[in-house]
C-alpha cells in the first residue's frame, strides 16, 4: 500500500501523519480546522477538502479524531469517507472509540466490500512524535497484516487482540486504569501539598515506589511544574472513562472507581482547564 489518507490533524493524529509521510508514503490529509494540516502539505502532503475527497482512491484511510460522534461524522457523513472509498480499500480507526460504535461502523464498511480494522493507541503525544505509539488491532487479521507497515511506520508495532472492536475494548480497558492512576495522583499530590510536604520529594518517593507506574512517572513532573501544556486534553479522558464505565456495565462490572476519577476529571474542566493536560486534575484540589 502506497496511497494512504490521513482524517484528524489533532495532538496525536498530525505526528502520525507525518511519520507516514517521512517514511515516503502518498500522502493526503484532511483536517476539520484545515490550518492544522498546513505543516503537513508544506512537507509533501495533498490537501483534501472533505472527508470523502481524501478517501477517493487511498488504499487505507486512517482516522484520528475525538469520539464516537465525530468518529461517524466523518466516516458516514456528507460528504464521509466510507462512501468514497474504493472496494478493497482499508479503513483503520485509531481514534479511542466504544465497542459498540466500531461495531456498527465495521458492519457498514462490510457492506461496501471494506475491511475496517479498529486500531487504538498506547503512548501519548511524545509517543507519537518519536514512533514508540502501540496499535491494539480488533478486526480481520489478514487485512491486520496488510496494514502492519502502516503501525511500524507510525509506532514500534501492533498486537492482533481479536476480532472486530476488540481493539477498542482493550483500550477502553487501559485507559480506564490510567484514568483512575491519575485522579489517584492528584490527590496524593494535593494532600502533600496541602499538609505541607515537600512536593517535590513526594513525587520522587511516589515514582521510584510501588505505585510509579509508567504514567503515575510520566505525568507526576507536570503535576509538580504545574505545566498543563496538551499531551492528553481533560476532556478526552471524560470521555474514556465514560466510554469504559458503560462498556463494563455492559458486562455486569459497576466501575465505581471509573466514577470517582471522572469526577475529579470533570471537575478539573470545571474549573477552566478543559483545554489543558489531564495533569490538571490536581488543580481543584491544591489549596494556594
Ligand atoms: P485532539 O488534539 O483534540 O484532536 C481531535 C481531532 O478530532 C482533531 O483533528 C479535531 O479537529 C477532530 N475533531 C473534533 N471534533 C470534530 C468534529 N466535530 N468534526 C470533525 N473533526 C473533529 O485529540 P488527540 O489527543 O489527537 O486524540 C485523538 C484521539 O486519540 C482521541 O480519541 C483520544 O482519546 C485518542 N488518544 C489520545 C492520546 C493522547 O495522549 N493525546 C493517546 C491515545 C489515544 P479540529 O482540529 O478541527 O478540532
Amino acid at each position: 500500500m502506497k496511497r494512504i489518507t490521513f482524517l484528524g490533524l489533532g495532538i496525536m493524529g498530525a505526528p502520525m501523519a507525518r511519520r507516514l509521510l517521512d517514511h515516503g508514503y502518498d500522502l493526503t490529509v484532511w483536517n476539520r480546522n484545515p490550518s492544522r494540516a498546513d505543516a503537513l502539505v508544506k512537507a509533501g502532503a495533498r490537501r483534501a477538502t472533505s472527508p470523502a475527497d481524501g478517501a477517493r482512491g487511498a488504499e487505507a484511510v486512517i482516522a484520528m479524531l475525538a469520539d464516537d460522534d465525530v468518529s461517524r461524522a466523518v466516516w458516514l457523513g456528507e460528504p464521509g469517507a466510507l462512501a468514497a472509498m474504493d472496494r478493497g480499500a482499508l479503513a483503520i480507526d485509531s481514534s479511542t472509540l466504544t465497542t459498540r460504535w466500531i461495531r456498527e461502523l465495521g458492519n457498514h464498511a462490510a457492506a461496501r466490500g471494506i475491511n475496517l480494522l479498529d486500531a487504538p493507541v498506547t503512548g501519548s503525544k511524545p509517543q507519537a512524535e518519536q514512533g514508540a505509539l502501540n496499535f491494539l488491532v480488533g478486526g480481520d487479521s489478514t487485512a491486520a497484516e496488510r496494514a502492519a507497515p502502516l503501525f511500524a511506520a507510525m509506532g514500534r508495532g501492533h498486537v492482533h487482540v481479536g476480532s472486530s472492536g476488540s481493539g477498542a475494548l482493550l483500550k477502553l480497558i487501559n485507559n480506564f486504569m490510567c484514568g483512575v492512576q491519575l485522579a489517584s495522583l492528584g490527590e496524593a499530590i494535593a494532600m502533600s501539598q496541602r499538609s505541607g510536604l515537600d512536593i517535590r520529594r513526594t513525587a520522587d518517593v511516589l515514582a521510584a515506589g510501588s505505585p510509579g507506574s509508567p504514567i503515575v512517572k510520566m505525568v507526576v513532573e507536570r503535576m509538580v511544574s504545574r505545566d498543563y501544556t496538551p499531551n492528553f486534553l481533560v476532556p478526552l479522558m471524560i470521555k474514556d472513562l465514560t466510554y469504559a464505565i458503560e462498556t463494563f456495565a455492559g458486562e455486569g462490572i459497576e466501575l465505581a472507581d471509573a466514577r470517582a476519577a471522572r469526577q475529579r476529571f470533570i471537575e478539573a474542566a470545571a474549573a477552566g482547564y478543559q483545554d489543558q493536560d489531564i495533569a490538571a486534575v490536581v488543580e481543584p484540589l491544591r489549596r494556594d
